[in-house]
């Protein structure tokens, strides 16, 4: 097993007003080389704050306060802003659902992608053109030596994503994050660049973290699933796994509230009331106040992520 990844507990705090609140709670997962994970979720259950957290780019009033994310042999969590400065970017690249996130309005595509790589790189700046056109052409950009001149705001949504992307290559990184990179898109462009980034991933034997709300889009390109739920990983499962035979009973909700289910079975499937905030205590398993199945135990005692039968790890006090 060539380990690549390896999150241990990681804990992310917010100090609002003098009080602590905890957005991610002490989550563990582990990610081989090239292996490509869907962190799942709704808004608000700290998917974002783990990718941010893992590449220890927390801004204030957040903070990392625990554990640990080894990375090709470092804790991240232990390196100084220059060091994590030169793995993210590098060894590390991020994708943003807006591409404005990535790309310098002001500058062309051309110049933001041989600037990028001569930060990381001891390279001629003929190189990094050289680079820069290779990377366009791997994502599908027609005419990428016209396209190397001209600025983010001449390109379509669809196009700037896959601009983004390249940028993302450009260093080959062995770890991409990519935290809902398609949801400001059209759906049929959605669905193009989700195939473009997995044929990446498959072809540079990069591994991918994909950050979304969305469990299609997760189905479609991961070969692992962690659901998260309140700041804590509630399954972790082969994508296939949770297709079929979903264990805990909010992935079971997510499942069922997916579109081609609903036609079948129409709103039955809802789940019903919302999420604690991270600003309300909860006690016992959060998710208990929505859970069908909720019994005594489930309002005193927070249930522990631990390997079950199904060979799943589930959190939850009724799955054996
Ligand atoms: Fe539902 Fe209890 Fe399982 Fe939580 S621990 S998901 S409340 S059955
Ligand atoms: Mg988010």
């Amino acid at each position: 097993k060539h380990t690549l990844l390896s999150v241990q507990g990681l804990k992310v705090d917010f100090k609002l007003r003098e009080k602590i609140f905890t957005a991610v709670d002490g989550i563990s997962f582990d990610l081989d080389r090239g292996q490509r994970l869907g962190l799942v979720g709704e808004s608000g259950a700290g998917k974002s704050v783990t990718g941010f957290g893992i590449i220890n780019l927390i801004s204030k009033p957040g903070f990392v306060s625990g554990g640990a994310v080894l990375f090709e042999g470092r804790d991240l969590t232990k390196l100084g802003p220059e060091e994590i400065r030169q793995i993210r970017g590098n060894r590390i690249s991020m994708i943003f659902q807006d591409p404005m996130m990535t790309l310098n309005p002001v500058l062309t595509v051309g110049t933001q992608m041989i600037e990028t790589l001569l930060a990381h790189k001891n390279i001629s700046k003929k190189e990094a053109e050289a680079i820069a056109l290779e990377k366009l052409r791997k994502v599908a950009i027609p005419s990428p030596e016209k396209r190397l001149s001209q600025y983010p705001h001449e390109f379509s949504g669809g196009m700037r994503q896959r601009i983004v992307i390249a940028i993302a290559l450009l260093t080959s990184p062995s770890l991409i994050i990519a935290d809902e990179p398609t949801t400001a898109l059209d759906v049929t462009i959605q669905a193009d660049i989700m195939e473009l980034l997995l044929e990446l991933c498959e072809s540079e034997n990069m591994a991918l973290i994909l950050i979304t709300h969305d469990l299609a889009v997760v189905s479609q390109v991961a070969e692992r699933v962690a659901v998260m739920y309140a700041g804590n990983i509630v399954e972790l499962a082969s994508t296939k796994d949770i297709g079929v035979r979903p264990q805990h009973p909010y992935t079971k909700g997510l499942l069922a509230a997916l579109p081609q289910n609903v036609s079948r079975r129409e709103r039955l499937n809802q789940i019903p009331g919302s999420m604690p905030s991270i600003t309300s205590k909860s006690v016992g398993c959060a998710f208990h106040k929505r859970c069908s199945y909720a019994e005594d135990i489930c309002k005193t005692t927070v249930p522990p992520l631990e390997l079950k039968a199904s060979g799943a790890s589930v959190a939850c006090h009724l799955v054996k």
